[in-house]
């Protein structure tokens, strides 16, 4: 491994380089952020696995449970984490973005049967200061602070509803809202259509996400509505839309930045 690079962020302490990286296409600057875990048994397997050339897997920074951080891709190269995603209409995340991944075994092969350990707060110390930094240099938008499963929720449920989104929102990073409580009663779910599932998909494409406008709560649906959750109202997620959800999503674009 060759460890002889200067960092780009002050906060990585080393530079550990990945062979698994290419030439930034299009737009060729970083405009976002994406929030990974490993979800790989230890941190060790992980930081091998993403400088093996064999996995064509790699992200720039690397965040140990510790707290230490290292940097495996140079900023201005391409770092492959993305994978098949969609946000806002952009297809090549890999491009537009600098991936961060953090040491956490995840959620085991089952979701749901096997619950993923907390993030350490030492750790998330170091998330929130190395997301400030690279955000301050590249001026990146609070709301371009994303989860691997907000631009791929068919393929990828990262870094999880345990991923402390409201520390690092407390914290002046990426953006969130205090999701609407829980109250009993109707949700749409599987098989329903209309118009109301239509302005569903409307609002969830209106934030970012790559939902096909149906007309029907289709899977791809109840996919993009758990992701949903898992980010922004991670006390349920069922992927269905009560009103908990859908009174969050609208605070969230409400919430944004008005564009001129
Ligand atoms: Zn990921």
């Amino acid at each position: 491994m060759d460890r002889g690079r200067v960092p780009d962020s002050p906060v990585a302490g080393e530079f550990i380089a990945s062979p698994n990286h290419g030439e930034r296409r299009g737009f060729g600057r970083p405009d976002c952020m994406i929030v990974h875990y490993t979800g790989m048994p230890t941190g060790a397997a992980a930081l091998a696995w993403l400088c093996d050339p064999a996995s064509e897997l790699s992200s720039h920074y690397f965040v140990w449970e510790d707290g230490r951080v290292a940097q495996l891709v140079a900023e201005d190269r391409r770092a492959w984490h993305a994978g098949h995603s969609l946000w806002k209409g952009e297809s090549d995340l890999n491009s537009a973005s600098i991936g961060i991944e953090i040491v956490n075994p995840g959620h085991g092969p089952s979701p749901g049967a096997d619950d993923p350990p907390p993030f350490p707060a030492v750790q998330i110390d170091a998330v929130i200061a190395l997301l400030r930094d690279i955000g301050a240099r590249h001026d990146i938008a609070p709301e371009r602070v994303l989860a691997h499963s907000d631009i791929a929720p068919t393929r990828k449920i990262d870094p999880g509803e345990k991923f402390p989104w409201e520390t690092l929102w407390r914290a002046g990073i990426g953006h969130w809202t205090p999701p609407a409580p829980i109250i009993d009663g109707a949700a749409y779910g599987r098989g329903q259509e209309g118009p109301p599932v239509r302005a569903l998909q409307a609002l969830l494409a209106l934030y970012g996400y790559g939902v096909e406008l149906t007309g029907v709560y289709d899977k791809q649906t109840q996919t993009i509505v758990a992701a949903f959750q898992r980010h922004f109202r991670p006390e349920r997620v069922d992927g269905l839309a009560d009103a908990s959800t859908i009174a969050t999503l609208r605070a969230l674009i409400d919430g944004l930045p008005s564009r001129v």
